[in-house]
């Protein structure tokens, strides 16, 4: 491993294939490290890739890639401790034009960084980066236990506990507060019990957001595979620390709760994992370039918690730096000087203009935790009421609605809420 490439590009997740590719298409001598046994072998996530970006490497990607089902319908579950209010939106334009499929990461991961070895960059498995090298205060490598390995730029593309950033002086450790701990189980029902049980036709799926249940501010999530369902949930891991709640017996709670259990029922566990996701938004992004090292996908923070993104991000902030070490190398200057343009049309894009919007957004929840608790028991209640048949006039039963909702919650803290819903959303 004495040979020296372009670029060493550390992670084979979506953020470090996708700069991988576009480095190697545009013929650059491209080496990825993964410590995985193979792409994806370590990896676990809720969830969806996004048609948008990833066919940007693979148009038609779906004929061919390892994709669960396709979503058609996005649920929004309120939980109260015995019922729930659904909001849901299906839409047959996501079977005309797919915009989001479920898929198994430690299938997908393999198929998405063949595109990248087609394209003629190198992968080694099995291989940890364990330190940046520098020479003069520039990055110039990363030493593993099989030797040291040059490059004019490294990409950390190392996921959230982003080890290489650390050594390399640009970010501290990961604060409890912008970490979300995500618990999740794989659950095995026949493939056509799925579709019964979702009302799904074949290949289609659902994404389903659940708050409003648990002691704190948790959410759930749960999405529906060929023949699995993904079932979890995300807990902030300030106040899982604070609370000493266990994350597994939430889970239990969580399945057992009397909404899902009859989603899940019969079901075989497949599997249990738990992962990190970098939810701190903007103000936790710090510095993502150096002389000789750029970062990228959730080893940079880039995740949108509100909307549940964070594969498009990675892809999309993984192309972008492969473009910026494109343009290094014609200049031949892989200094800050260069290098920094990837942060500029960082902020130009999508990714850290969502992020910039939503950028008070994680504090604000997390010192609001009653829009997760209180507001899903008020709105199950209210709805409960609106529908209980009895003697009441509508008269009272308005009053009673009225009554129900000032004795949760004041006048006066509803309007603050909705004023700091809205000045936060637009
Ligand atoms: C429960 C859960 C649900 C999620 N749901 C969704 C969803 O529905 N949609 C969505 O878009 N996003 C979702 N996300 C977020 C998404 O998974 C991440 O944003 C995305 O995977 C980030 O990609 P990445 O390439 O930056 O990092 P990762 O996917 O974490 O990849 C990092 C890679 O680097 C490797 N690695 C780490 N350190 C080293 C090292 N020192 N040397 C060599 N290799 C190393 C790892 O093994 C891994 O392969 C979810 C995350 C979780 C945890």
């Amino acid at each position: 491993m004495a040979e020296k490439f372009d670029s060493i590009v550390v992670g084979a997740g979506p953020a470090g294939i996708a700069s991988a590719y576009t480095m190697a298409k545009a013929g650059l001598n491209v080496l990825v490290l993964e410590r995985g046994e193979r792409p994806g072998a370590k990896n676990m996530f809720g969830g969806v890739i996004f048609r948008h970006q990833t066919e940007q490497f693979a148009p038609d990607f779906w004929k061919t890639a390892p994709i669960e089902r396709h979503v058609v319908e996005y649920q929004y579950w309120f939980l109260s401790r015995d019922s729930h209010t659904l909001l849901s939106h299906r839409n047959q334009r996501f079977n005309s034009r797919y915009n989001a499929f479920t898929v198994h990461r430690a299938k997908f991961d393999p198929w998405f960084a063949k595109l990248a070895e087609d394209a003629g960059a190198v992968i080694i498995n099995r291989t940890t980066a364990d330190d940046v090298l520098k020479e003069n205060g520039k990055v110039r490598g990363v030493r593993t236990e099989r030797g040291d390995v040059l490059a004019d730029v490294v990409i950390a593309a190392d996921g959230v506990n982003a080890m290489l950033s650390k050594q390399a002086g640009l970010r501290g450790e990961l604060r409890p507060e912008a970490a979300v701990l995500a618990v999740k189980e794989v659950i095995a029902l026949p493939r056509q019990k799925i579709e019964e049980r979702f009302n799904l036709g074949p290949d289609e799926g659902i994404a389903a957001m659940v708050i409003g249940w648990g002691p704190g501010m948790h959410a759930g999530f749960m999405y529906t595979n060929r023949d699995t369902l993904s079932i979890g949930i995300g807990i902030n891991m300030r106040d899982l620390d604070k609370s000493g709640e266990r994350p597994n017996a939430l889970l239990e709670e969580f399945k057992s709760h009397p909404s899902m259990a009859p989603l899940i029922q019969d079901g075989e566990l497949k599997e249990y994992a738990a992962h990190l996701i970098p939810e701190g938004g903007y103000d936790y992004v710090g510095r993502i370039y150096t002389d000789g090292m750029l970062v990228v996908g959730d080893a940079a923070m880039l995740v949108n918690a509100i909307n549940w993104e964070g594969t498009n991000l990675a892809m999309t902030s993984g192309k972008i730096a492969g473009e910026t070490v494109i343009k290094a190398k014609k200049a031949g200057d892989f200094s800050s000087r260069t290098l920094f343009k990837y942060r500029q049309r960082l902020e130009e894009s999508y990714v850290m203009k969502d992020l910039r919007k939503y950028r008070e957004i994680p504090g604000f929840f997390s010192s609001n935790p009653h829009f997760f608790t209180l507001y899903p028991e008020i709105l199950n209640e209210l709805v409960y009421i609106w529908h209980e048949v009895g003697n009441e006039t509508k008269d009272e039963k308005i009053k009673r609605l009225k009554s129900t909702l000032f004795k949760r919650r004041s006048r006066l803290g509803l309007l603050r809420d909705l004023y700091h819903l809205w000045r936060l959303f637009s």
